[in-house]
């Protein structure tokens, strides 16, 4: 007789696009746990943040990217690929968990609010859904994920054996090998100093790209930047509301 307990659902996107190798890490690892549904861009959409498409129509492929696993790649962005994998794919069987990435490079700091990577999690995290996004930081196409993955999978069962507990969204940053350990962190302040190389077209009209440079002022031993630059795993929780509590008072004065 086969097992009969019924493995969580899992829901796997990314921002990287359906043939990243940081996504298949992940899917290998949800497969070893539960149940895998795979919905991911048709084409790389990092930066993309919590995009929505709303002036044209969506489509979602079914693709044999994986061995025996339900896959779908879509024509729009994160987001859209989880309201669909959620509203469509699944909309009668809710999942358990949603794993974002492993996306190609840092999403620590500040980067969270640009990145397509947690806004899908976050995404799924508005329905309820425990979820968790996962970058590795190094950029390359061909990164090695493979010392990640055993990490990957505690974490993603640590959150299954804890459904319900209130942090349903983590940001979870991984150094590249050698992996110390993890460390539960707060968000490193941190921002962008923007950079702008103009060029000229073959048409000879003026283009800007956009380069940066990252400015990390926050040098306390709390933070993720910190985890990560001394080798740890840094996982931070992290929540939709962006009401900042603290001057609710000192604003009090604002109202009639
Ligand atoms: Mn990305």
């Amino acid at each position: 007789m086969e097992n009969q307990e019924v493995k969580p659902l899992i829901l796997v996107t990314n921002d990287d696009g359906i043939l990243a190798p940081g996504l298949r890490a992940l899917v290998e690892v949800a497969q070893s746990i539960g149940e895998v549904i795979v919905v991911a861009p048709d084409s790389p959409q990092s930066g993309m943040g919590h995009a929505i498409t709303i002036h044209k129509p969506l489509r979602l492929t079914p693709v044999r990217a994986f061995e025996v696993i339900t896959a779908y790649e879509c024509s729009g962005t994160p987001v859209d690929c989880v309201k669909l994998a959620i509203n469509v794919i699944s909309k009668n069987r809710p999942f358990d968990l949603c794993v974002s990435g492993i996306n190609h490079g840092s999403n620590a700091s500040i980067n969270i609010i640009y990145s397509g990577t947690l806004s899908a999690a976050m995404e799924a995290s508005l329905d309820g859904i425990n979820s968790i996004g996962f970058s590795l930081l190094d950029y390359e196409f061909d990164a090695d994920f493979q010392p990640a993955k055993p990490f990957v999978r505690r974490i993603c069962e640590h959150r299954l054996q804890h459904n319900g507990d209130g942090a349903n969204l983590l940001n979870v940053n991984i150094p590249t090998s050698p992996i110390k350990g993890i460390k539960l962190c707060r968000q490193g302040e941190a921002r962008w100093v923007e950079e702008f190389q103009e060029g000229s077209d073959p048409r000879g009209k003026s283009y800007y790209w956009l380069t940066g440079r990252f400015d990390d002022s926050d040098k306390e031993t709390d933070t993720d930047l910190y985890a990560l630059e001394h080798g740890f795993i840094s996982v931070v929780p992290s929540m939709h509301d962006l009401t900042h509590y603290t001057v609710m008072d000192q604003l009090k004065s604002i109202e009639i």
